[in-house]
């Protein structure tokens, strides 16, 4: 059952377009074991994963700003609220860094970041 959990986990990364390990020859001489490379590997995959999911809102939180910014004839300079940009996501609330990071909407013309993860 576990097993099942990390694979799905890795799976998740990897799907997200995102490398489990970069540094893999690094891991590799690093320790002799196999099971803490396994852990540290899961661990930078689920950070990976978390960074592209937020990374992915933000690309939501952008393409929301530039619709809302059409459909109200908003010019350079405006700030829609949270409020504003919710009704443009599919969830209908407006999105949550899944690490808990707060999303800097910005004025139109400026990309949103993450308290956390940055900026696109
Ligand atoms: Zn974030």
């Amino acid at each position: 059952m576990k097993r099942e959990i990390i694979g799905l986990v890795l799976l998740s990364g990897f799907l997200m377009g995102c490398s489990p390990d970069s540094s893999e020859k690094e891991t590799k001489k690093e320790s002799a074991n196999p099971l803490q490379n396994y852990e540290k590997t899961l661990v930078k995959s689920r950070d990976c994963s978390h960074e592209m999911s937020c990374r992915n809102n933000l690309r939501m939180i952008s393409a929301a700003k530039d619709q809302w910014g059409l459909e109200k004839s908003k010019s350079e300079g405006a700030v829609p609220t949270k409020k504003d940009l919710q009704e443009y996501f599919r969830s209908g609330t407006f999105l949550k860094c899944p690490d808990g990071g707060v999303y800097h909407i910005h004025p139109l013309g400026k990309k949103p970041d993450c308290s956390i993860h940055g900026t696109l």
